[in-house]
């Protein structure tokens, strides 16, 4: 497709929160092709990040990871959910109440396998994530069913 790269030749911005340091940054929307992103990330994260693929419950390499810190995007690096956030809702998938900012995500309405369901994508650079459901803990009553292999747990908070 000829117009893959549009949005970095026109220099379109989209706000982007970084939850480490709190503030709210202009950043330009990854786009790259399937080659690239084949190219750029592993077996498991291009066919769950890019293919919409969903891992085996209970098989994320942070299921059980105690650690605190800010999961990101695994294609782009945008920050997304905060382990303070993460709960255990009995499904195998790890489940975030809300993510670090509306503006890090973006939802997709997703009618596959017979149920319509709420896809969550990075808003940078569409990479699938998982599914959010309005059965959560409250406050938020979301849960934000996440794939792990979709997410990188960086920056540990202190
Ligand atoms: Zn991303």
């Amino acid at each position: 497709m000829m117009n893959e790269n549009r949005n970095r030749k026109t220099g379109n911005t989209i706000p982007i929160l970084d939850a480490g340091a709190g503030t709210v940054r202009e950043v330009v929307p990854i786009v790259k092709t399937d080659e690239e992103w084949q190219a750029a990330l592993t077996p498991e994260q291009y066919d769950i990040a890019r293919k919409e693929g969903t891992e085996y419950a209970f098989t994320g390499k942070y299921h059980n990871e105690k650690e605190h810190g800010i999961y990101r995007c695994a294609c782009c690096g945008t920050d997304l959910f905060l382990s303070d956030k993460k709960f255990d809702s009995g499904t195998g998938w790890p489940s975030f109440s809300d993510p670090v900012s509306p503006l890090n995500i973006r939802t997709v309405m997703d009618s596959s396998q017979a149920m319509v369901r709420t896809e969550v994508r990075c808003a940078r650079c569409g990479a699938h994530l998982g599914h959010v459901f309005d059965d959560g803990p409250l406050p938020s009553g979301t849960r934000y069913c996440m794939n792990l292999a979709a997410l990188d747990l960086t920056g540990k908070q202190t």
